[in-house]
C-alpha cells in the first residue's frame, strides 16, 4: 500500500493524567486518493496528521510511505497549515525558492517556482511581501510552496479554516483544480462536512470517544464538484 497508518496510538500527559488522543488507528491510503479527516474540534485530527508528517512521535504504531517507515519530517510530505507561516522578509517568489533551494540548477528552480505560483494564480504577485497579501493569497503561496517540493503526499491541516467564506470557497475550487491536474495523494484535515464532501474521494470520520475512526466513507461523485 502507498500510505499505511498502522496501529497508531497517542497518549498525552496532561496534569499528571494520561489522555488518550488516538487509539489504535489503522488506515491504508491509495496513491492519488484525496482523503479527508473529518471530526469535531479536539478529536485528534491534527495529532494524526502531525504523526504522518513526522512532527509528533506516536505512542504505538508506525506510518509507512511507499514501504519505508517514517522516522521524522521529510521532503516527501508537503505541509500546509491553517496559518501560512511564510518568511515575512522574503517575497512570494523567494518564499517558494527557499523551500526548493536544494535544486542546483537555478533556471530549473525558478521555473518550478513560477509554475506552481501560476497554478495558484499568483504570477502577478511574485515580488510582493506576505504583509501585502490577503489571507487567501498567503495560503496560495503556502500551497505553491508545498507543491514545488514535489512531495509524495500533501498534508493539509484546516488550510482554509482562517479564511472568510467567500475566499474559502474560491480556494476550495482552486484546490480541486490543482488536484485534477496533479493527482497528488492528499490528506486533508477539516471539521466541515461540506468541505470534505466537496473535495475528497474518501472521508475518515473521527469521533470524540478517544481518537477512533468511526466511519470510513467513499465519496462516489464525479469531479468537478465545485
Ligand atoms: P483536533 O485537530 O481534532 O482539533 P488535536 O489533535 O489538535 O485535535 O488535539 C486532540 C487532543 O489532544 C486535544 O484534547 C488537545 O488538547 C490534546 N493535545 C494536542 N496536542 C497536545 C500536546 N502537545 N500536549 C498535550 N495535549 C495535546
Ligand atoms: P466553519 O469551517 O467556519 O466552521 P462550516 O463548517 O459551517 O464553517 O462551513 C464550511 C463551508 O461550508 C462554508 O463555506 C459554508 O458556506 C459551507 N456550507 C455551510 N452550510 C452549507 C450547506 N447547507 N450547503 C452547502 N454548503 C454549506
Amino acid at each position: 500500500m502507498f500510505l499505511t497508518i498502522n496501529d497508531i496510538s497517542k497518549d498525552y500527559m496532561n496534569q499528571q493524567t494520561v489522555q488518550t488522543v488516538l487509539s489504535s488507528i489503522n488506515v491504508t491510503i491509495k496513491e492519488g486518493e484525496f482523503v479527508s479527516i473529518l471530526g469535531p474540534s479536539g478529536c485528534g485530527k491534527s495529532t494524526l496528521l502531525s504523526i504522518v508528517a513526522g512532527l509528533t512521535k506516536p505512542t504505538t504504531g508506525e506510518i509507512r510511505l511507499k514501504d519505508s517507515v517514517i522516522k521524522g519530517p521529510g521532503k516527501d510530505r508537503g505541509m500546509v497549515f491553517q496559518q501560512a507561516a511564510l518568511f515575512p522578509w522574503m517575497t512570494v517568489e523567494e518564499n517558494v525558492l527557499f523551500a526548493i533551494r536544494d535544486i542546483k540548477d537555478k533556471k530549473d528552480q525558478l521555473e518550478k517556482a513560477h509554475h506552481f505560483l501560476k497554478m495558484v494564480q499568483l504570477s502577478s504577485s511574485l515580488h510582493l511581501h506576505p504583509h501585502e497579501l490577503s489571507g487567501g493569497m498567503q495560503q496560495r503561496v503556502s500551497i505553491a510552496r508545498a507543491l514545488a517540493m514535489n512531495p509524495t503526499v500533501l498534508l493539509m491541516d484546516e488550510p482554509f479554516g482562517a479564511l472568510d467564506e467567500q475566499t474559502r470557497m474560491l480556494l476550495q475550487k482552486e484546490l480541486e483544480k490543482i488536484w485534477l491536474e496533479t493527482k497528488k495523494t492528499v490528506l486533508f484535515v477539516t471539521h466541515s462536512i461540506y468541505e470534505s464532501i466537496k473535495l475528497s474521494d474518501r472521508i475518515l470520520v473521527m469521533g470524540t470517544r478517544p481518537g477512533e475512526i468511526i466511519a470510513d466513507i467513499t465519496v462516489d461523485i464525479e469531479r468537478p464538484r465545485l
